[in-house]
């Protein structure tokens, strides 16, 4: 008999892999003495035992009502809006003709007929447009992405970079939907390398008109929202040429945005000059038409400009606050980030339908048990605890960072502060990176958890995973964008040693840099108390130590390597390492504003269930990176040990309370599962649990 599979009596443990032979026999005669129950009776008491363990009492309505906050009631008038209209609902089977039709009829009822109107609060009240795209975007992602499309891309565009001439003009008919527009920043041949773009704007002081032109194939405008069916003008991006007196003929100043009509209002025809096809059927968003602009010429006037950062007067003269091309660009994009934070902060909800869907119905779905015995529902797995509790964790933990994220943005909005504009910045590239990540992998870990029944279109996993995916790339490539993160916090490391201030969001790196980046401590490397694994203090250092020296060592090696490389070969040498440290800030940033979500929870049962889940999340990811923290010594064997016990344990109690928790999301039937066809959602569900019993 191999020792591995002998029950240990010594042990909390299953196995007894480090006994010493003499205690070994004596336990074997023991056993022969006092059989033990067979192994499933053993296992099965222990999962009684378990289940039993004082469960925690959590009111899943205080719990939600502290976590979906003052715009409760406005994603509740969408959610109920579609559900009483099954006729604007998406079925499973359709066409991408009939689908982006159908998108738009959703979208013009939703904001015609049910007086939803957005507009205003994307500059006024941020947080409840952000609420707005969420609930949005959980009935149908494409009606979501046109939404955003509209609002945040071509209106926001309107908004933040045009003046006031722009805002009395446009903003009625951007709001009612008259002026359906695209937001035409990508080209062909560059996407991320915003600044390669090769689309020019002439100003022509003959006729007071700029000249937009696509010089080359490579300079069409392609993947433009709204473009291929729909739009009637485009917020388009090109490089402003003015004329000069010298051998040039032609002065560059930079990428600018000028607002082009590409259909007729009235008739709808595609304008002169421009050229429009269709980008055709995609992975998924399917309801979304996007499409590709060529302009030939196209004549628009002076005043289409979108001038908030640069302006050009009747004779040619180009005048600014901002000294340079990398400043103005910097400002320019610095405006439209309100569609990152959008995006962050819907991927989040998309996570959340994920997790709701898996968790219940690992819940309920049986399979196996031990002899004689009921089955056992698939949550009590371990596997299964590990698959889908640290993500319910998480999701708990995006929830407040983008909460946060979108009051920083809100702040931004107010007060245009500089550092908050900075802030605000890396925050959202960080955020919008790494959660559209998370989730996207999720989606395929949820579908997987479900088994067979994940694969059925019922529910939603298939098109949440297809509509999601593109997250991760528009809006900014998340690899691109966690560059930046990477690129910022360099910046303020570099500022710390030329004696400058840190931000505000990066200050823990400040106090980090002098305490954490000493020899770590012997004594506390061996703690292993629960007390103390469970201790915000001990976790958060734990994340800022880790991100401290990512940092450091960043910092060295592309110093070492700029000497033979060059800055940008340097860069490109250390990309993996500058990658990771964004990661690894950016999780700083969450388990920080968890830790603060908390300290504000009113309820006391809500925040000690948050705690719990919070303290999954950080002793989960310690965990997940524990090679890191030995290497160092930062954490003895012993504590390492008790760490991965620990996670495991506060999973076990975490899926105790997993329905309170997914139910605290408060998300209605007809977003937690598909419409059948052309069926009700009840209907549709009614029959479905007949087969899975959900
Ligand atoms: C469905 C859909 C809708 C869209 N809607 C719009 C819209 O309405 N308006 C609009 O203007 N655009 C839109 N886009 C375009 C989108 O914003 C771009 O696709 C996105 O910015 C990425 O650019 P790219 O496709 O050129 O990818 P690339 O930049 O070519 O990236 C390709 C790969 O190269 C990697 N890579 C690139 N640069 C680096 C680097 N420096 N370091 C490391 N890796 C790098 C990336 O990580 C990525 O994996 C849309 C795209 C899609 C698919």
């Amino acid at each position: 008999m191999s020792s591995a599979i002998i029950p240990s009596s010594n042990s909390g443990n299953e196995y007894a892999d480090d006994e010493q032979p003499t205690t070994r026999r004596i336990r074997l005669l023991s056993i022969h003495l006092n059989p033990p129950l067979d192994h499933h009776h053993r296992h099965q008491l222990q999962l009684e035992a378990c289940s039993a363990r004082a469960k925690m009492d959590v009111n899943a309505d205080k719990l939600s009502t502290y976590l979906r906050g003052k715009h409760r009631d406005i994603q509740e008038r969408v959610f109920e809006y579609f559900n009483s209209r099954p006729d604007l609902q998406t079925p499973i089977e359709i066409l991408k003709d009939d689908y982006r039709e159908l998108c738009l009829k959703q979208l013009v009822a939703l904001i015609r007929e049910a007086g939803i109107r957005p507009f205003r609060y994307v500059v006024e009240d941020p947080a409840k447009y952000f609420a707005i795209i969420e609930a949005v975007g959980s009935v149908d992602m494409s009606l979501g992405i046109k939404f955003g499309v509209q609002y945040s891309l071509w209106g926001g565009s309107v908004l933040n970079l045009g003046t006031k001439k722009h805002r009395d003009k446009y903003f009625e008919g951007i709001d009612n939907l008259e002026y359906l527009g695209c937001f035409a920043m990508t080209e062909l041949h560059h996407g991320s390398n915003v600044q390669g773009i090769q689309t020019i704007a002439t100003f022509d002081p003959l006729t007071d008109e700029f000249v937009i032109t696509t010089p080359n194939d490579g300079a069409i405008k392609w993947w433009i929202g709204n473009a291929a069916v729909h739009g009637k003008l485009a917020t388009v991006f090109a490089k402003l040429m003015l004329p000069t007196h010298d051998k040039n003929g032609v002065s560059d100043m930079g990428v600018h945005a000028f607002i082009v009509p590409i259909r007729d209002l009235k008739t709808h025809k595609t304008l002169p000059g421009v050229e429009i096809n269709d980008c055709g059927h995609k992975v998924g968003l399917n309801g979304v038409d996007n499409g590709a602009l060529r302009f030939r010429d196209v004549r628009i006037p002076r005043d289409n400009l979108l001038n908030r950062f640069g302006d050009v007067s009747r004779d040619g003269t180009y005048t600014s606050n901002l000294p340079t091309i990398n400043k103005r660009f910097a400002a320019t994009l610095g405006e439209l980030v309100g569609g990152r934070v959008g995006l962050a902060y819907s991927s989040v909800g998309v996570l959340k339908i994920a997790a709701t869907i898996a968790i219940r119905y690992s819940l309920l779905r049986q399979q196996f048990g031990p002899p004689k015995q009921p089955e056992i529902s698939i949550l009590d797995y371990q596997s299964q605890q590990h698959k889908l509790m640290p993500m319910l964790a998480s999701t708990y933990a995006f929830h407040f960072a983008t909460v946060h994220l979108v009051e920083k943005y809100s702040q931004m909005k107010k007060t245009h502060d500089e550092q908050l504009v900075a802030d605000v910045h890396a925050l959202s590239a960080g955020l919008k990176s790494y959660v559209t990540s998370y989730t996207a992998k999720s989606l395929s870990i949820c579908r997987e958890a479900c088994g067979g029944h994940g694969y059925a279109a019922v529910n939603r996993f298939g098109s949440l995973r297809n509509d999601h995916d593109i997250f991760q790339t528009f809006e900014g490539d998340n690899t691109v964008l966690l560059q930046q993160v990477a690129g910022d916090l360099l910046k303020q490391y570099q500022e710390k040693f030329r004696g400058g201030t840190f931000a505000v969001t990066w200050s823990y790196l400040r106090e980090s840099m002098n305490t954490y980046l000493s020899q770590p401590n012997p004594v506390t490397a061996r703690w292993e108390g629960e007390d103390h694994l469970r201790d915000p203090k001990f976790q958060l250092d734990a994340f800022r130590y880790r991100t401290s020296r990512l940092l450091q060592s960043a910092a060295v090696r592309l110093r070492k390597h700029t000497k033979t490389l060059g800055s940008f070969g340097a860069w490109n040498r250390c990309l993996n390492h500058l990658l990771t440290l964004a990661e690894s800030h950016i999780e700083t940033v969450i388990l920080e504003n968890f830790i603060e979500a908390i300290k504000s929870c009113p309820d006391a049962n809500s925040r000690a269930a948050l705690k719990l889940v919070c303290d999954l999340y950080a002793l989960n990811l310690i965990w997940s990176d524990i090679g890191t923290y030995r290497n160092v010594d930062y954490v003895a064997p012993n504590k390492a040990k008790a760490i991965h016990k620990l996670a495991d344990y506060l999973s076990f109690q975490v899926k105790n309370i997993a329905k309170e928790l997914v139910d605290a999301f408060d998300l209605p039937d007809h977003v937690t599962r598909a419409p059948i066809g052309k069926q009700s959602p009840g209907e549709a569900y009614a029959e479905y649990t007949q087969y899975v019993g959900f």
